[in-house]
């Protein structure tokens, strides 16, 4: 068999291995059906048995309370950067406040323009989004449609530690690389949703967690696909469903449970996470991009200073089997990016190699 090497992808991202091989067993025949997850009508019970059992894990791993439902819809997470507002803001002089902490919450701000009134009620566009705004300092416009944040921002490499008090505003927020990564209070949000391919599965699937006082509300002209109320009503089938993807999730949150669910990824992700940040710190080539307080730890950002300099360890680290350690293509530098799936001994490995640039550069 071929070997696998350390993949540090932003996404699609890293599976865990055992996931990958259980898929292998039973790409001809899930267990006894006698064919393959793929060649199953979705509207048969051997899939809606598989599709609820996903279900029952997500609410399981993420303690989701009942008065949440829970869809897996096709479309990704930019999906839902046009479905948040034809779903939640008024249909008539609506309005939404929205906190700019990177790329994917700036794109969905933009978006959601085209539906209504857009406050952008924090930013650290003009600071190269090195940081989180302050939740403790927002001032939330009372007449809100809801409140928007994006948890994790993949590109930039940046969290956020605390998540902001909205009071009655619906807080919807974009979970896409951080969901599973550690315990979240899904109480305190109106809407969590997430592209699977950073911390789930494969791409081309979305997981939404909605109250249910917010789904309803959509405006009449809303694309069925993207009708929160008519998914919801379909059990997520209003059209044919992502069916492998729902199943690969299937198996990816029956592997997180089996380590202990996401207090017990928690700690390992703290853990991997500082392998990293401590070298950073402590380097004399390498050097942390974003800032200490709201570092990642699903995305790390560093840079050495020197764009030939980067390019070349990029290189030096793929010949090392370490790929996929390019920076986005808008910021440079590197990103290393450290999924659930992401075992300890990659991040070692990655800390190794860097150790040994360092040395050959100094
Ligand atoms: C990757 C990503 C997206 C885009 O996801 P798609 O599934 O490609 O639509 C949106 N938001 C965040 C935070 C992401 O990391």
């Amino acid at each position: 068999m071929e070997e696998r090497i350390f993949n540090f992808s932003a996404g699609p991202g890293v599976i865990a291995e055992s996931v990958l091989k259980k898929a292998a067993d039973e790409l001809l025949c899930y267990p006894g059906k006698g064919m393959s997850v793929m060649e199953m009508s979705h509207r048969s019970q051997m899939y809606i048995d598989i599709y609820d059992e996903t279900v029952a894990l997500l609410r399981k791993l993420m303690n989701v309370p009942e008065n949440y439902e829970i869809l897996l819809v096709q479309g990704g997470a930019t999906e839902q950067f046009s479905a948040i507002p034809l779903n939640l803001m008024k249909h008539e002089n609506g309005s939404a406040d929205y906190v700019d902490s990177g790329n994917f919450a700036h794109v969905a701000s933009e978006e959601a323009k085209k539906y209504g009134k857009v406050n952008i009620v924090a930013s650290s566009r003009e600071d190269g989004y090195t940081y989180v705004p302050d939740v403790k300092n927002i001032q939330w416009n009372a007449d809100a449609d809801y409140a928007y944040i994006c948890t994790n921002n993949t590109i930039y490499g940046t969290r956020y530690i605390e998540f902001p008090d909205t009071g009655d505003i619906p807080l919807v927020a974009d979970m896409s690389s951080n969901i599973l990564s550690q315990p979240v209070d899904v109480s305190k949000f109106g809407v969590i949703f997430a592209g699977a391919q950073k911390n789930i599965g494969p791409a081309g699937l979305c997981v939404m967690i909605i109250r249910k006082d917010l789904v309803g509300k959509e405006r009449p002209i809303t694309p069925k696909l993207m009708n929160w109320g008519l998914q919801v009503k379909n059990t997520s089938m209003v059209n044919t469903p992502n069916t492998y993807g729902i199943y690969m999730a299937k198996l990816g949150f029956e592997w997180l449970l089996g380590l202990g669910g996401v207090s017990a990824i928690y700690e390992q992700n703290k853990m991997k996470a500082a392998l990293l940040y401590d070298y950073l710190d402590e380097s004399k080539l390498f050097k942390a991009a974003a800032q200490k307080e709201y570092r990642s730890l699903m995305n790390v950002t560093f840079v050495t200073g020197d764009a030939d300099k980067d390019a070349a360890f990029v290189k030096y680290a793929a010949a090392n089997g370490l790929a996929n350690l390019k920076g986005h293509r808008s910021v440079g530098g590197m990103r290393a990016s450290i999924y659930n799936a992401m075992p300890v001994a990659g991040v070692q490995k990655l800390v190794d190699v860097m150790k040994a640039f360092e040395k050959e550069n100094a």
